[in-house]
């Protein structure tokens, strides 16, 4: 771990990036497994943000620091490919300094090239396993393993600097797994990497599994570093969930990214992927000056900034 804070303070220093993620629908076509959004939860609440309140969002969001937006979502086709290309191209006129990172699941190439035309500067799409058998535990049959790594590899070739991942500890995950996961990881060579642990959902089929590790996490996010010098790298709100300073922990175990939560309040406590998700009473001024304060104590700073990747300046 220390190398990897090594390497990590080489190239970003004691700069921390952040993201305003604003999780703009809780509606949902997939039905994975470890996921309270999936569809088959009925008692999961659904909502959705209409691109005025996304611009709010963000217009708070430029006024406390932030320099991307995240725009993130259960797989909802009520926002067509057209409707998600004019949020985005409105954000990047009203912000032109501003970067977008879209997460919102598999669509066509042709969607993601028109994302991309209108603005979109990232996008995250976590592989969640590199095991095509592991994949087929954590999802219903109609979701496949190679849709899913087509569109991580479309991403790529279109232009967008994109984001693979996986939860740590998901169930049925071994050793092995994890080893696949790195391996297709350096493979892959991302421009950003989301791990964070699994967090069991109460009114999902793995209710009555257990949550992953905060230890191995850590360790994770330290190879991670090692093997990709330069990637954006973020702490992850389950991390923080797991352990009260689990974010502390995660940028001092390489990771350079925080992605406070910019969804307006009354929304915050219906997009729950897990059980005992942290930070959904507070306002985003309140969450941006706790995660100041975090960071100064453990001699790192947040900084106003795009936050792209150091070899891209
Ligand atoms: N629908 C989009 C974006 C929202 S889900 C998508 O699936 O890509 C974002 C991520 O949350 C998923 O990739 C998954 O890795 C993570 N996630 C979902 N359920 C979780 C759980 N129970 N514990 C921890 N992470 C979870
Ligand atoms: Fe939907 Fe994403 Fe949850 Fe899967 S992980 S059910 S795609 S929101």
């Amino acid at each position: 771990m220390e190398l990897a804070r090594g390497m990590r303070k080489s190239i970003y220093g004691s700069d921390v990036y952040i993201r305003g993620l604003i999780e703009f629908s809780s509606y949902c076509r997939c039905d994975c497994y470890y996921c309270g959004l999936r569809r088959s939860n009925p008692d999961a609440q659904r909502y959705r943000l209409d691109k005025d309140d996304i611009l709010v969002c963000c217009d708070e969001g430029y006024e406390l620091g932030f320099r991307t937006f995240v725009m993130q979502s259960g797989e909802d086709m009520y926002f067509s490919a057209e409707k998600i290309a004019d949020i985005v191209f409105s954000i990047k006129n009203a912000y032109p300094d501003c970067a977008v990172t879209l997460s919102v699941g598999e669509r066509p190439r042709e969607t993601y090239a028109l994302w991309r035309s209108a603005g979109a500067d990232r996008y995250l799409l976590r592989h969640e396993t590199a095991s095509r058998s592991h994949y087929g535990r954590l999802h219903p049959k109609e979701q496949l393993f190679d849709d899913r790594m087509r569109c991580l590899y479309d991403l790529k070739e279109i232009g967008f600097q994109t984001g693979c991942g996986f939860m740590v500890g998901s169930p049925y995950q071994t050793v092995q797994d994890m080893a696949g996961d790195l391996v297709f990881i350096s493979d892959f060579s991302p421009d950003m990497v989301g791990i964070g642990p699994f967090i069991p959902h109460n009114a999902t089929p793995f209710c009555e599994m257990e949550s992953g590790s905060v230890r191995t996490t850590l360790m994770l996010l330290s190879i991670i570093r090692l093997m990709l010098p330069d990637v954006l790298l973020p702490a992850t709100t389950a991390l923080g969930t797991l352990d009260p300073h689990g974010r502390e922990k995660g940028i001092l175990a390489g990771a350079n990214v925080l992605m406070p939560n910019l969804s307006p309040s009354n929304v915050r406590k219906k997009y729950l992927l897990y059980d005992n998700k942290i930070c959904t009473g507070d306002e985003a001024a309140e969450c941006i000056s706790c995660m100041k304060g975090r960071m100064e104590r453990i001699g790192y700073r947040i900084v106003t900034d795009r936050g792209d990747k150091k070899n891209r300046k």
